[in-house]
């Protein structure tokens, strides 16, 4: 119905589920809604809702970290029955980092552990996780999705694996948000607003992905910034890693001397 990683708006959505203009907005604008059975969550990570005050929503490795309304408890229907759904019943996680954009579908989600508190506060993780990475579609799916993002210094073409966010925390969780090359850390040089920003790089040659491919997140992604990405894509067949990073370190100290 939805796909990992995509955007949707609202309109989307709407559109996706057949929801008639009638049950449209409401609730849905809120920041979880219940819908033929099934929830959808709308959280914003990392910046303020509508009425300033700041959810403080945010992701913990590959687990989610989230807060109902200001005045929720466990003891309403609605936030009961998310944290003991009926086994057909899914929970659709949406996020967005940024106000008004479109919400990013990141998977279906079940409750880990909640607070007794006003508001409710839920550690989500992901259904079924980690089954649903490790059926990625083979090959011909992968050319398919696989689309530009703007580097800093050129274009890179970032394939399916590169830019589902699940796997992409999973790397970071794993190898932290440095630079694997150059060692940059983002977050030394600009602070808070560069937290956690790095890029992944799929460090297997698709070219040489079969149909037996089974994708490991931790072992097969790895943070890079935007520069070496960059320089890595610049030939044909691709930089590896070590080769990248010994080159850049060779340059250091002739540079130095
Ligand atoms: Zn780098
Ligand atoms: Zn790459």
């Amino acid at each position: 119905m939805f796909e990992i990683g995509n955007k949707y708006t609202k309109r989307d959505i709407y559109k996706i589920l057949d929801v008639p203009p009638e049950r449209q907005r409401g609730a849905w604008d809120k920041g979880y809604r219940e819908y033929e059975g099934n929830y959808f969550i709308f959280s914003n990570v990392g910046i303020p809702g509508r009425t300033g005050h700041d959810y403080n929503n945010y992701w913990d490795g590959d687990l989610f970290v989230w807060e109902g309304a200001t005045t929720s408890h466990l003891k309403q229907p609605q936030i009961d029955a998310m944290l003991h759904p009926a086994e057909e019943q899914k929970i659709f996680l949406f996020t967005r980092t940024e106000d008004k954009a479109p919400f990013v579908f990141e998977g279906n989600v079940v409750a880990k552990e909640y607070q007794n508190t006003t508001p409710v506060k839920v550690v989500w993780k992901f259904e079924n996780y980690p089954y649903n990475l490790l059926e990625e579609p083979t090959y011909s799916g992968l050319s398919k999705n696989t689309h530009l993002r703007e580097g800093t210094t050129s274009k890179i073409s970032v394939n399916k694996y590169e830019r589902n966010p699940l796997a992409r925390r999973m790397c970071i969780a794993y190898h932290g948000a440095l630079c694997k090359v150059c060692q940059f850390d983002f977050y030394l040089i600009y602070g808070d607003i560069g937290k956690g920003y790095i890029h992944v790089h799929h460090i297997i040659p698709i070219s040489s992905i079969g149909k037996e491919y089974v994708f490991n997140p931790e072992q097969d992604l790895i943070p890079v910034c935007p520069n070496c990405h960059s320089i890595i894509h610049k030939r044909k067949p691709i930089f590896s890693i070590e080769e990248l990073k010994g080159i850049v370190e060779e340059r250091r100290i002739t540079c130095r001397s």
